[in-house]
């Protein structure tokens, strides 16, 4: 295809330059420069395959540095195969460029790479092409041992629910960021986000249930419960916070931030108590499925009464 008509730099090039990789990853069989990747899966796994796009502007801010650009949306999709348990293994990527500016290119595949040998994901494939606003699609295929995909749907009435880390980072990074005021902990917490690959495959076996907290704790804990058919009532004084975000807000913004936010990339799951303390999962407890649901009133009526349900559900 022309899709490089006017091109200040050669497609070609840039994908030689800047994406093509020369040591051989496990599973490769053939990478880029064909039609095709071919892959080879190991027996006894399953495939997991998760797709997420960043739009300039939309989910992340004009002007972003590209090295951030780059690594955020290999972490981002990473956090969907760890959500799941599992093991990263290859992935491709849909760039769109509204122009072919090649030191842009180079700090983006830069930060691309970082993340990719950071987790051991091999880059086998994409697609480069001109358009009117900068979107970048990552695609990752994963594994897991057969039959052991974590899902979201395993959640029980009296269960707990715990996350790893803290949540209400990122919104407050990418807060002070459009502030035009990069604070030195928050901000990276929304530019180079850490995908929990370890935890999820440390929780194959242990949780019956889990998701990444991509669209805000609140959001995601309800399609969980949703999933697994069953309500909960957070208790919200019991967000884990971390002290950066302690320190830079007032505890309203501090929930808004750690509820709706959105971005934290930590995993939110479903385990025993006692097997999750004893796994060495450094996860804290956050919230059990008990009332405390009237203070979210404040935040949005709808969602009290989803709540309000919730906690009704649960008394049944
Ligand atoms: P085709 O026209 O067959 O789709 P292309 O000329 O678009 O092939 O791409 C050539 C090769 O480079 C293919 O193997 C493709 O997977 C790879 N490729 C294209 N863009 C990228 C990219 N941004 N990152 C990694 N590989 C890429
Ligand atoms: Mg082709």
């Amino acid at each position: 295809m022309t899709k490089f008509k006017h091109k200040a730099v050669d497609e070609f090039e840039l994908i030689q330059n800047y994406f093509v990789r020369s040591d051989e990853a496990p599973g490769v069989i053939t990478g880029i420069g064909d039609d095709g990747a071919v892959l080879q899966p190991d027996s006894g796994r399953e495939l997991i395959a998760v797709i997420d796009t960043l739009v300039e502007g939309i989910h992340f801010p004009d002007g972003t540095d590209p090295f951030d650009i780059g690594y955020r949306a290999v972490a981002v999709n990473l956090s969907d195969i760890a959500a799941m348990g599992g093991r990263p293994r290859w992935m491709t990527l849909a760039l769109t460029l509204p122009s072919a500016e090649e030191s842009w290119v180079s700090r983006f595949a830069e930060g691309l790479h970082a993340a990719a040998a950071e987790y051991q994901v091999a880059l086998v494939g994409g697609d480069t092409t001109l358009g009117k606003s900068l979107v970048v699609s990552v695609q990752i295929t994963g594994d897991v041992v057969t039959g052991t995909a974590i899902k979201r749907s395993g959640a029980q009435v009296g269960d707990q629910i715990f996350v790893t880390g803290t949540v209400g980072d990122a919104a407050a990074g990418l807060d002070l960021l459009s502030a035009g005021n990069p604070d030195s902990y928050l901000a990276p917490r929304f530019l180079r986000p850490k995908a929990r690959v370890e935890y999820g495959q440390a929780l194959t076996g242990i949780a019956t249930a889990a998701i990444d907290v991509s669209d805000g704790l609140f959001a995601d804990l309800c399609k969980l419960l949703d999933a697994s058919g069953v309500g909960g009532v957070l208790q919200i004084e019991k967000l884990p916070l971390s002290t950066e975000l302690r320190a830079m807000s007032d505890p309203e913004t501090q929930r808004r931030f750690a509820l709706s936010g959105g971005d934290d990339y930590e995993l939110c799951f479903r385990a025993f108590t006692h097997r999750a303390g004893h796994s060495g999962i450094p996860a804290r407890r956050r919230t059990r499925l008990v009332d405390a649901g009237y203070r979210l009133d404040r935040a949005d009526s709808d969602r009290r009464r989803d709540v309000r349900r919730r906690h009704l559900d649960l008394r049944q």
